[in-house]
């Protein structure tokens, strides 16, 4: 039995980051302009700290400005609102990204419909969500997805025309906007989630499985159609026989990669395009609110 191709995350997300820094340059050298991205963390989350720490260092790497606002877990709503509403009106700032999660006093989506959506690398505001809905090309595409997306697109040649696919997981994050990113390249797609009926028979029928639901090694190795691609978004910390800890997909890896045909590792798959589609989508941004096309 052949093994799958195992699906470079790390060299990929080196690639896009690469293509980034190229499109500043440009932007720099032709136009004068140096995009700049907005985080702003509230609280002390030791794991939003890694990543708003990683965000910043890769978008200095890629050439581009980086601001970076902590706020205390104690400071209101409104005074966020208020950093939020000047970064909107900063000409300097062409992406702003509120980590999330929130702490419990704060309404995530107040926050998120307060950001320009123009200004909203994320994706996540609802003009941004309406826009990738009906297939509107000015919109700016959720991070994960997209990733998943650029990886997809690269392993089939461009078109993932016909292909049939199911997203395992229905978040506002992954799940729906995978599933819009899958319409709109022509795959039939299934949405799956907790009710869904017979789980591994969907599965089965799929030429592509993006597995994003947050429970540990789930998807088997027998679920997956010989040849099939997964994309495994998951991420899950479980324990060692020896005490310590590792991360696991949402896929049982060595299972299914003795049966796919292509399959993203974790760690190493999935997880290092995210920033890296955030980088994209700052300069997308930039290029957009400049009305400069967007460099190759
Ligand atoms: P959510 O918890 O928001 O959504 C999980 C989804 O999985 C829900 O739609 C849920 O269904 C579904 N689900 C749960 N249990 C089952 C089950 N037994 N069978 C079928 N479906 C089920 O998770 P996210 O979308 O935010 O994240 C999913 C995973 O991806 C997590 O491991 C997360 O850490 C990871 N992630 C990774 C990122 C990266 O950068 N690589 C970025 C974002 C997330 P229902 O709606 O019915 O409850």
């Amino acid at each position: 039995m052949t093994e799958a191709k195992i699906i470079d995350g790390k060299a990929f997300a080196a690639d896009v980051r690469g293509r980034v820094k190229s499109a500043v340059d440009v932007l720099k050298a032709d136009h004068g302009i140096t995009p700049g991205l907005a985080v702003v963390l509230v609280g002390e989350d030791p794991a939003s700290q890694v990543y708003v720490r990683n965000k910043g260092k890769q978008t200095l790497e890629a050439g581009m400005n980086s601001y970076e606002f902590k706020m205390p877990d104690t400071v209101s709503q409104e005074e966020l609102l208020a950093k939020v509403a000047e970064l909107n009106e900063d000409p300097a700032v062409n992406g702003i990204l509120v980590q999330l999660p929130l702490p419990d006093h704060m309404d995530d989506q107040a926050v998120i419909t307060a950001i320009d959506p123009d200004k909203d690398v994320d994706g996540f505001h609802l003009v941004n969500v309406g826009r990738l809905s009906v297939g509107a090309t000015d919109g700016l595409i959720p991070c994960t997805p997209l990733g998943c997306l650029l990886m997809l697109k690269d392993h089939f040649g461009g078109s993932l025309s016909g292909k049939r696919a199911i997203v395992v997981g229905r978040s506002n994050i992954v799940g729906k906007p995978m599933f819009n990113l899958l319409l709109q390249e022509s795959c039939t797609v299934t949405v799956a989630h907790s009710r869904t009926d017979d789980l591994p028979g969907e599965c089965r029928r799929a030429d592509i499985v993006v597995a994003a639901v947050g429970r540990p090694e789930m998807v088997k190795g027998d679920w997956i159609k010989p040849g099939a691609v997964v994309i495994d978004v998951g991420i899950n910390r479980i324990e060692k026989p020896d005490g310590g800890t590792r991360l696991v997909g949402d896929v049982e890896f060595e299972s299914a990669k003795s049966v796919a045909g292509a399959i993203t590792p974790v760690p190493g798959g999935v997880g290092p395009m995210t920033i890296a589609c955030l980088l994209r989508n700052t300069v997308t941004a930039c290029c957009q609110q400049n009305d400069i096309p967007e460099p190759p």
